[in-house]
């Protein structure tokens, strides 16, 4: 009869898995209170399932605030087990910080609890967020089953460069909103811990993901990280950082990104000649290169050549 339950239930179960089928999912405290999940220094594939970008947590002593949930339904329900393993209190928020795919898909394990995000994430999570969650099922296959975008529910009515405090108990948050990496950053600040969630603000040993960048504002929301007070960085992708090194990478990489393409469209040359030029080794080094400088070269240089043509436009 037991045995008939566990078949029934597994045939009931709206996607057929189990999330440990897929995500190990060990939470690393990295301060009191604070957790933190390390996503693979890799792009997506049918390995790492598209756990690429770091998410986390903080207990408080009134309920869980979770930063990011990932990229799938299973890796959002590895994330609640994970958390039950450290805490009996209840998740009583979810922060989004910005409309990416592998920041938000498992929203779906969440949907009992308020998902807060700033009104630009969940615009477009509500625009595109089928399209997104279709792309990534092609790039990690199965473990995406069950996945479905869920829009945050709750919208943080914070303009660019502005920031908002709450509290958690004795954990006293800073929601610092900027844009720049995504039309719109979130940014998230404990100041009881110093821990600065600074979602794909920063990156750490990982090349920046710039597809939809505007790189000034990007670097003004690094200055705005930098200005924080923090003493602990969560990056979006790569190692947490007790220094602002990852501050200083994201920001010179970005700077020479935009120097090499606005030079290269000066020169006149086509955007398949600058994407097959080498790094330098600096560069070279990082995480998802050369993929993700050939990315960037896609995304960016047509504008960047426009520019060019027509310096009247920037
Ligand atoms: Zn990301």
């Amino acid at each position: 009869m037991r045995v008939f339950l566990a078949c029934l239930l597994l045939a009931l179960s709206p996607v057929g898995a189990w999330a440990s089928d897929y995500y190990a999912l060990t939470p690393q405290q990295i301060a009191p209170d604070t957790y933190v999940f390390i996503g693979a220094l890799e792009g997506f594939d049918f390995d790492n399932h598209g756990a690429v970008a770091n998410s986390g947590f903080i207990v408080s002593e009134k309920g869980v605030v979770v930063v990011d949930t990932g990229p799938s339904r299973l890796y959002g329900e590895a994330m609640r087990t994970a958390i039950a393993e450290v805490t009996d209190q209840p998740v009583v928020r979810v922060y989004i910080t910005h409309a990416h795919a592998d920041h938000f898909l498992g929203n779906n394990a969440f949907e009992d609890v308020p998902i807060a995000a700033l009104p630009a994430t969940e615009e477009s999570i509500r625009s595109a967020g089928e399209d997104m969650a279709s792309h990534l099922y092609d790039l990690v296959g199965a473990a995406m089953r069950g996945t479905a975008p869920v829009v945050p529910n709750e919208t943080l009515a914070l303009d660019a460069a502005t920031s908002t405090r709450i509290d958690y108990g004795n954990h006293r948050l800073e929601l610092i909103a900027a844009a720049g990496h995504s039309p719109a950053d979130l940014m998230i600040l404990d100041r009881t811990t110093g821990v600065l969630f600074a979602g794909d603000v920063v990156f750490n040993n990982r090349a920046p993901a710039t597809p939809h960048g505007d790189i000034a504002g990007w670097q003004r929301a690094l200055a705005a990280a930098g200005e924080s007070g923090f003493r602990i960085v969560v990056p979006g992708h790569g190692p947490v950082a007790y220094d602002t090194a990852p501050l200083a990478q994201t920001a010179d990489y970005l700077a020479w990104l935009k120097d090499r393409l606005q030079q290269a469209a000066a020169r006149g040359e086509s955007a398949a000649e600058v994407m097959f030029e080498p790094l330098s080794p600096r560069w070279a080094a990082l995480a998802v290169q050369p993929a993700e400088y050939r990315r960037s070269v896609s995304y960016l240089y047509p504008a960047l050549e426009r520019a060019t043509l027509d310096p009247s436009q920037d």
